[in-house]
């Protein structure tokens, strides 16, 4: 059975994306059957995976609001092993359309139980805010993957993400866990870089990736090509330490169970 995984932080330009895709990708390289559900209305997992808009029938707004079986709209990528569910700017209205619905925060869980033992992972890229459809994407999930860049203030809006964990293990999913939280675009020539990094360790100890997330023009330039880091540069460091970050999930995994 499937292990989901949001990859969740309100804040914006964190690498939520960055890390969904290519977490996503290289766990399929590694031979795991890997779903990456897009549900961010920008969309940006589903080019990233090189899902063309324009080729998009239905989405995952389809799944949500008209209950659409995620079966129907799941689509195989470039990436061998790795199927995608895109996200269109249709998604925007979602969350106030699903305002008034019965079950609104389980719809994503429901439809990604159909689906789920198809997969070893299915990846969720939530949208940078603590709405209906991040709370969605935690109730559907078996654990979070936060990540945090290294930069000011780096730990500033945790908090409130932690509660809203808390919240929905509390109501909604109980099993709700955090599967760690990932450093990402670490500049290696300053000393802000290992500020960060003590002070995320010294709040979250053990549950912090060894994997450390450079900058890495290699990963800024592969999205516009609509390629995962391993496919667009497989050299890169960024290729690397991804592929590092997909060994550790699998074996984060492997050690609790
Ligand atoms: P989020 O999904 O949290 O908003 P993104 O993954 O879209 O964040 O990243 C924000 C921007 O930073 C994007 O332009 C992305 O290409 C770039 N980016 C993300 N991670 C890195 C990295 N490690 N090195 C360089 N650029 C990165
Ligand atoms: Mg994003």
């Amino acid at each position: 059975m499937g292990k989901v995984i949001s990859v969740a932080n309100q804040k914006g330009g964190v690498g939520k994306t960055t890390t969904a895709v290519n977490l996503s990708a290289c766990l399929a390289y590694l031979n795991h059957r890997v779903l990456l559900v897009d549900i961010d209305p920008q969309g940006n997992a589903t080019s990233g995976v090189g899902v063309e808009k324009g080729s998009i029938d239905q989405c995952i707004y389809d799944v949500l609001v008209d209950s659409v079986s995620a079966e129907d709209v799941r689509t195989p990528t470039m990436v061998q092993n790795l199927h995608a569910i895109p996200a269109t700017i249709q998604l925007a209205g979602a969350e106030i359309e699903l305002v008034p619905t019965i079950s609104r925060e389980v719809r994503l869980k429901k439809a990604i139980d159909e689906v789920k033992e198809d997969y070893d992972y299915v990846i969720i890229d939530c949208p940078p805010s603590l709405g209906l459809l991040t709370i969605n994407s935690l109730t559907a999930s078996d654990s979070v993957l936060i990540p945090v860049q290294c930069e000011y203030y780096a730990l500033e809006g945790l908090s409130q993400l932690l509660n809203t964990i808390r919240l929905v293990q509390k109501h909604l999913n109980k099993n709700l866990m955090i599967e760690g939280v990932l450093l990402t675009m670490l500049d290696a020539r300053t000393n802000l870089g290992i500020q960060v990094i003590d002070e995320v360790k010294k709040y979250f100890q053990d549950r912090v990736y060894q994997s450390i997330i450079p900058r890495n023009v290699r990963l800024s330039e592969a999205p516009s090509h609509g390629k995962p880091i391993i496919l667009y540069d497989a050299k890169s460091r960024g290729a690397e330490v991804y592929l590092d970050l997909a060994k550790e999930v699998v074996a984060n995994g492997e050690r609790v169970r």
